[in-house]
């Protein structure tokens, strides 16, 4: 514990979800967060280098939230793959391709509207795991008593 303690204090982490001051399950780095970072470090000059982390609290909304992103953005690809492929087929034109690509491109960026983070769930998901379990058996506990 006090080396946790430790390895805490020299970087913060923040849930993504409720935006607090908690550790949990790291995000992985892909292209979003990394021109996240890239603008933070270059343009803006305020990166922190935090840790963004989803608490144990939040794991549960996250996973509805993963799943939602996931959904809409294969749909928006789909939509915008399709869009290309009517367009090519009506006016097979490279002006047509142009206007198509960048409708796709567009439906991809509004996908990306309700980005959601992969996070590393196969390295921590175990100490995560009995955690859940715990907490549902407390509450099962609970109602027992009652
Ligand atoms: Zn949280």
């Amino acid at each position: 514990m006090l080396f946790d303690g430790a390895i805490m204090a020299s970087r913060k982490s923040y849930c993504i979800i409720c935006g607090q001051e908690k550790d949990g399950i790291e995000i992985e780095n892909d292209y979003v967060i990394s021109t996240i970072r890239w603008f933070k470090r270059n343009i803006t000059k305020n990166e922190k280098d935090n840790k963004i982390v989803v608490c144990k609290e939040c794991y549960p909304k996250y996973k509805v939230l993963r799943k939602r992103f996931e959904n809409r953005q294969k749909i928006y690809i789909t939509l915008g793959i399709l869009f290309i492929i009517f367009g090519m087929i009506i006016s097979p034109r490279v002006g047509t391709l142009i206007v198509t690509v960048i409708v796709a491109i567009f439906l991809y960026l509004l996908s990306l509207l309700s980005y959601t983070p992969k996070i590393k769930l196969d390295v921590q998901a175990a100490p995560l795991q009995p955690h859940v379990a715990e907490a549902s058996n407390k509450r099962s506990n609970k109602r027992l008593k009652q």
